[in-house]
């Protein structure tokens, strides 16, 4: 069984989970109760920070897509800084820490301080927004395997470095589902590159905005129409796009309210 018990000196990464504060793992929930510091970011729940202590000082590391951004250098130094005071330091990650978000970052930079580094499993928004709309990921008949990529397209949204670059066409052959994360900003070269690696124009996409949030919002399409629905719906990041035959089951797994 893993240590509950938060040491003095070490920073626990601990994955947030989607969105839903119900959704964070008891181990995170154990490690924020006894936190003297927490950096956390517009993706964790803000209700999570209810769960530390009131000495507990909360600092705001967030990177809004196209707005303010709090350098990662910052945050790395920050973190090993205060470890070093000797107190009890949580990171939490949006999700799971792993997951793109730069958390493998963060652990590498405390390792090579020489500062411990716990890292806690989150609840992944790739798997849980498709789940929080209605839409299993893989099935039995309808998909057989799942691959999940990010949509930061080069010289889109004032990337400061190149991220890996994604073969548009061995992705799209490679698995039945995709789940697209980070995909809004370059919606356009998504399309796009969904449509060149050879995926049907009239393959239906599911954006999922907020997961797991009071304010979720899906908006279904087709690879064809999807820049144009979202735009028209004002979609915005965070959001998890799927792309598959399983966005079909969405209508009996999760029916649209008749009225609201
Ligand atoms: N580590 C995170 C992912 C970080 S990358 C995880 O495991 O979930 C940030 C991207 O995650 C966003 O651009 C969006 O695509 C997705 N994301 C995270 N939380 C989300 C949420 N509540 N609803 C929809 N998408 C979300």
């Amino acid at each position: 069984v893993s240590d509950w018990t938060a040491a003095k000196g070490v920073v626990y990464l601990v994955g947030a989970g989607p969105g839903d504060p119900g959704l964070l793992t008891r181990r995170g929930e154990a490690l924020l109760r006894q936190a003297d510091v927490v950096f956390f970011d517009r993706l964790a729940s803000p209700e999570l920070l209810d769960l530390t202590r009131a000495e507990c000082e909360r600092v705001d590391v967030s990177k809004h897509p196209g707005g303010p951004v709090t350098p990662q250098e910052w945050i790395n130094a920050e973190l090993i800084r205060r470890a070093r005071e000797g107190i009890r330091v949580v990171r939490l990650k949006g999700g799971d820490p792993f997951v793109f978000g730069r958390g493998s970052e963060e652990a590498i930079a405390c390792r090579e301080a020489g500062v411990d580094c716990e890292i806690v499993a989150g609840i992944t928004s790739a798997f849980a927004a498709p789940l929080a709309a209605g839409i299993p990921v893989l099935h039995r008949h309808l998909a057989g395997s799942v691959l999940v990529l990010h949509g930061r397209i080069e010289g889109v949204g004032g990337e400061e470095e190149p991220w890996r670059h994604v073969d548009w066409a061995a992705t799209c052959r490679a698995a039945d589902t995709l789940v697209i994360l980070m995909g809004v900003a370059a919606i356009e070269k998504v399309r796009e590159g969904l449509l060149s690696g050879g995926r049907p124009p009239g393959h239906p996409v599911a954006a999922i905005e907020w997961a797991t949030t009071p304010r979720q919002r899906v908006i279904v399409s087709t690879i064809d129409e999807m820049v144009a629905d979202f735009r028209r719906q004002g979609l915005t990041a965070p959001a998890v796009l799927v792309v598959g035959d399983v966005v079909s089951l969405r209508e009996r797994i999760a029916p649209e309210k008749k009225s609201d």
